[in-house]
């Protein structure tokens, strides 16, 4: 069997790699940085003990059944809900917007049938079909909520008017109008134990399979392969021939304390004077361990420079054109495929990452059993 080479060693690499390593395809797998899982890394923070999420909350939650159960073979998930408070003009808030949240904010004991009424009196109906984050949160939860909970954290967050962002990115979030503040509505929702990382790491574990950390692969070397999955910046890949996409990257700033510091994994600050956008207190994403310190970031957004690491595409109009010219290169390239929130400049879960490098390592595997075929 041929030699195939992935680039990068996060969720997408690792799940195509040990597709094509049990079909008994031989895998080199290069990764730049010096550990497996890319943004989704865990590690244990020394001075607390505390599993922390080194580029951020992941909470691993989806509706595919395939993905739930794969992940789980490679490593043991914990039931876990996502519960977010907000912090909005000196107030704790339930988020997603819930009914707790609308009878909070307005002072009121609206009952679900009331809540929906209300929220459809103060929604903006002039905008028929929201074209903007702007207009999806004007037409469906009013200025006012707009200006609590979304305005100050997207300006934050993104670093443009949310005029200029898709309504897409809105629709992440639920509205509900019980009490259910599970921040996700998927089915399935679950934190792996032993962190990404060892998920990862026992997804790459196989014999055919062959990690090179703190490796950068170049599509000159890489095109000498068969095949190459590339899940790295796709930008980078046409060594930024078309101009650079633009993406948010993130700071985290540590913080150590004694007991418990706020209380939740994970609150939001959504007004635009606090420069921070979100606190994670680690050791509530693994309520099963008991620490009596504690470890927060304090997370920043800002625009990624060219040595930063690239976490949010911010695909604008400039960035859409841009995009375009290297889709139109990438499909050019017959021995390379494409995978991944990088390479393909997604804002994309992880379960839909793995979902897409299954379905990109299938079609792979039933190409190239054709190809033998056809050839012998
Ligand atoms: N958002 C917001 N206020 C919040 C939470 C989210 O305005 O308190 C907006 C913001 O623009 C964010 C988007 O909703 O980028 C999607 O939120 P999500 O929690 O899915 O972001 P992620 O966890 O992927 O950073």
């Amino acid at each position: 069997m041929d030699r195939v080479c992935i680039v990068g060693a996060g969720f997408s690499g690792a799940v195509i790699a040990n597709e094509l390593a049990c079909a008994g395809y031989e895998c080199d797998v290069f990764e730049a940085r010096a550990h497996v899982a890319g943004n989704c890394h865990t590690e244990l923070d020394t001075a607390t003990g505390v599993m922390v999420h080194a580029f951020g909350p992941h909470i691993f939650h989806t509706n595919n059944e395939r993905v739930w159960k794969l992940v789980r073979r490679f490593g043991e998930f914990a039931p876990f809900t996502n519960r977010v408070k907000a912090i909005a003009g000196g107030r704790v808030f339930s988020l997603p917007i819930n009914l707790l949240t609308l009878n909070q904010f307005f002072g009121k004991t609206f009952s679900p049938e009331q809540a929906r009424t209300f929220l459809d009196s103060i929604g903006d109906h002039t905008i028929e079909n929201p074209r903007s984050f702007e207009e999806q949160a004007l037409r469906f939860v009013g200025k006012e909520l707009y200006e609590a909970f979304f305005k100050g954290y997207t300006i934050k967050q993104w670093g443009v008017d949310p005029a200029e962002l898709p309504a897409s990115i809105l629709k992440r979030l639920p509205i509900r109008f019980n009490y259910d503040d599970n921040y996700y509505d998927s089915k399935y929702q679950g934190m792996p134990v032993k962190g990404y990382t060892h998920i990862v790491a026992v997804l790459l574990d196989h014999r055919n399979i062959h990690v090179f950390l703190g490796s950068s692969m170049s599509r000159q070397d890489a095109l000498a392969y068969g095949h190459t999955f590339c899940t790295g910046p796709l930008d980078d890949w046409f060594g930024y021939g078309e101009g650079r996409l633009s993406y948010r990257t993130l700071d985290f700033c540590p913080e150590r304390h004694r007991g418990d510091y706020q209380g939740n994994p994970v609150i939001n600050y959504c007004d635009g004077n606090v420069p921070w956008t979100r606190i994670c207190e680690h050791k509530h994403f693994a309520p099963w361990d008991a620490h009596d310190e504690t470890v927060i970031f304090k997370e920043y957004s800002r625009d990624c420079g060219e040595k930063d690491v690239p976490f949010y595409p911010v695909r604008l109009v400039q960035d859409k054109h841009i995009l375009d010219c290297y889709l139109r290169r990438a499909r050019e390239e017959a021995a390379v495929t494409f995978a991944g929130r990088l390479a393909t400049y997604r804002y994309l879960d992880m379960d839909v990452a793995i979902e897409e490098a299954l379905v990109a390592a299938e079609k792979f595997l039933v190409q190239d059993a054709l190809a033998r075929r056809k050839a012998s």
